[in-house]
């Protein structure tokens, strides 16, 4: 385990994230991992939040059973996932961990949009399967997954808890759900 790289920095506070969205505990007093997401059009980061393993777990269970259980096939049956696990396994280099998209294997420099997300537990950084990017066209073969009220859940969940130009500016595509 290593710091957090300043990537997986909060940009909007120019220093590491230090609580959860939304249960608001801060990092150095949970005993649990949990998880930054940053979602890219480009070379803009336009969204960024990170989350308590409790918390995203609790917005889990909360999804619809089918879709919760679409998500977990897609991600499950990914080779690529399984073949990165193995061949980074020794890596603790979070370039090397998003060079790739995680599912479809094609390199970032061929994509323009993605969203990368990385695991944190206190100050340290936890490897395998994250840190992990997603490339917009397997974020939406994961969207496509999800049940209507799964959606709109989700989307109001983001939308309630960010307001003005940085929820704005992903609409109307709503945010990726990165399980
Ligand atoms: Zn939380
Ligand atoms: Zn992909």
């Amino acid at each position: 385990m290593g710091d957090i790289p300043p990537f997986f920095h909060s940009l909007e506070h120019d220093k590491p994230f230090s609580s959860c969205l939304t249960c608001e505990l801060a990092f150095q007093e949970i005993d649990s991992p949990y998880t930054i997401t940053k979602v890219f059009k480009g070379p803009e980061c336009v969204f960024e939040y990170a989350m308590c393993l409790p918390c995203r777990q609790k917005m889990a269970e909360s999804f619809s059973k089918e879709s919760r259980q679409r998500i977990t096939a897609f991600f499950e049956n990914s080779e690529a996932l399984s073949t990165r696990s193995q061949e980074l396994a020794d890596s603790e280099d979070h370039h090397e961990w998003t060079k790739h998209c995680a599912t479809c294997r094609t390199p970032l420099a061929e994509i323009i949009d993605y969203s990368v997300a990385c695991m944190g537990f206190g100050p340290d950084m936890v490897y395998n399967p994250f840190p992990m990017m997603i490339c917009s066209n397997c974020e939406e073969k994961v969207q496509e997954r999800l049940s209507k009220s799964t959606r709109d859940q989700w989307d109001k969940f983001i939308f309630d808890r960010f307001e003005g130009p940085p929820a704005d500016a992903l609409k109307p595509d709503g945010v990726p759900i990165l399980v």
